[in-house]
């Protein structure tokens, strides 16, 4: 590692680290930061700018998991600070209803067009899972079809085959979830039409729903293959089942109108988070009006948030949300293919095997030769050298998600900078990863 430009000990990070070990479980709040699929002492951050963040010990990074997604216009973009500061001035949370969170579903609603109603939540958890109730509540029905390698956030009956951190810790089942709420997921491997069909004629009237990630980014960045969308909501549609986009990781970030922009399959309901909350806790879940009619108070099925809706996030949301045009997606869908380039040129020229696959500006590379179509081929790869690929490119100023199995986010405010930052960092990152041994 003598040939890094920083110093590779992070001993401001290492002090805080220790301190958050002797008071939260593994020393942090969500399982993916604590490194642990790719080894050494997470990063605590203290600022971030543009398309950098700084660390405690003082390093620069360049970042390429902007939150893991929501910061598509980089970190403290002055029109959502200021928006920010003006609704904190008026008041944190009120518990009652506001314009603000008004005008952030109206601006949804507009984007989205299979959106005719949304709801406001907190989180991409309590998205998907008000949406199951609700599909549940609406259909009277008990099961739900979800895909390996595809993460709904951790609602108990989503864990099953989950991405993201369940599958960088090769989780195979959560404790804690009882074999109730397992049984009522049937867990179908990605892109497998057949798989739905044979489920659906297994279990006649029994299943309320398929969820699935628009285009997953959970296991890396595996694309629905052209018409399994369409199959999923056909399938659906004839068997009396709801069809659930989680647009969590993709809403209002693959386009101005999310995945669904770019596919045109019409879900019946619809969950997001991430980018339109702005970098503040806001998440939603929506769809058709008939159906969004059983949520209480219009209907039975209950859902409720002492803080959905907050002042603060919506506002944040929304000045993120008018910002995101289509100059704007157009920059981050063209920086995105700048950095895709260099990572390709770079891995090819030390003649490493991958496969870099891409949802819009959503990427991911798969140390393997591909194509990754599911969970199983994602874990086929050889992650051992994603770990040297990953530790190099932090030692250089870079910072990727610390897992083989997340996707990877640009913003707009990723300059030509950052990127030539990038362009200097993949060389040598290029070559541990050829020379990374299991
Ligand atoms: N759904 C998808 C597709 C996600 O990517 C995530 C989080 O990464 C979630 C749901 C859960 O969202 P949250 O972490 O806000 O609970």
């Amino acid at each position: 590692m003598s040939e890094l430009a920083y110093p590779y000990e992070a001993p401001a990070s290492q002090a805080l680290f220790d301190r958050a070990a002797a008071v939260t479980p593994g020393g942090v709040n969500s399982p993916v930061r604590a490194f642990r699929a790719v080894g050494g002492t997470p990063r605590f951050m203290v600022s971030g700018s543009g398309p950098y963040l700084t660390d405690a010990d003082g390093r620069e990074y360049v970042d390429l998991v902007c939150s893991w997604g929501p910061m598509i216009l980089g970190h403290a973009h002055p029109e959502v600070v200021a928006a920010v500061q003006e609704a904190v001035a008026r008041g944190t949370s009120f518990g009652t209803p506001a314009e603000g969170e008004v005008a952030l579903a109206e601006a949804m609603v507009e984007r989205v067009a299979p959106l005719e109603e949304v709801r406001l939540v907190s989180s991409g958890t309590e998205a998907t899972m008000s949406a199951i109730r609700l599909a549940r509540g609406f259909t009277q029905r008990t099961k739900v079809i979800k895909f390996a390698g595809c993460y709904h956030g951790h609602v108990d009956s989503l864990l099953a085959a989950a991405g993201s951190g369940v599958a960088t810790f090769a989780l195979p089942d959560t404790p804690g979830v009882t074999g109730a709420q397992a049984s009522d997921t049937i867990v179908l491997p990605y892109n497998d039409l057949d798989a739905v069909h044979a489920a659906f004629a297994a279990h006649p009237g029994e299943i309320a729903c398929v969820i699935t990630e628009a285009s997953p980014g959970n296991m890396g960045v595996v694309p629905p293959l052209p018409g399994f969308n369409q199959g999923l909501k056909d399938a659906c549609a004839a068997n009396g089942a709801l069809f659930v986009s989680d647009e969590v990781m993709t809403g209002f970030r693959t386009s101005r109108a999310g995945w669904y922009g770019v596919e045109g399959v019409v879900p019946d309901l619809m969950t997001f988070g991430k980018v339109m909350g702005g970098g503040f806790p806001a998440a939603a879940f929506g769809g058709r009006a008939d159906v969004m009619a059983h949520l209480a108070p219009a209907g039975p099925v209950y859902q409720a948030g002492t803080l959905s809706g907050n002042p603060v996030a919506t506002a944040a949301g929304l000045a993120q949300l008018r910002l995101l045009d289509d100059a704007a997606y157009a920059k981050v869908n063209a920086v995105s293919e700048q950095i895709q380039g260099l990572v390709i040129e770079a891995l090819s020229k030390e003649g490493v095997a991958h496969t870099l696959q891409t949802a819009s500006n959503m990427f991911s590379v798969f140390f393997t030769d591909g194509p990754v179509r599911d969970y199983e081929d994602a874990k086929a790869q050889e992650s051992f050298r994603y770990t040297a690929f990953f530790h190099a490119l932090l030692a250089n100023g870079v910072y990727l998600p610390p897992s083989s199995f997340e996707s990877w986010f640009v913003s707009t405010a990723h300059d030509e900078r950052a990127v030539q930052r990038i362009a200097d960092a993949l060389p040598a990152a290029a070559r541990a990863a050829a020379e990374a041994t299991a």
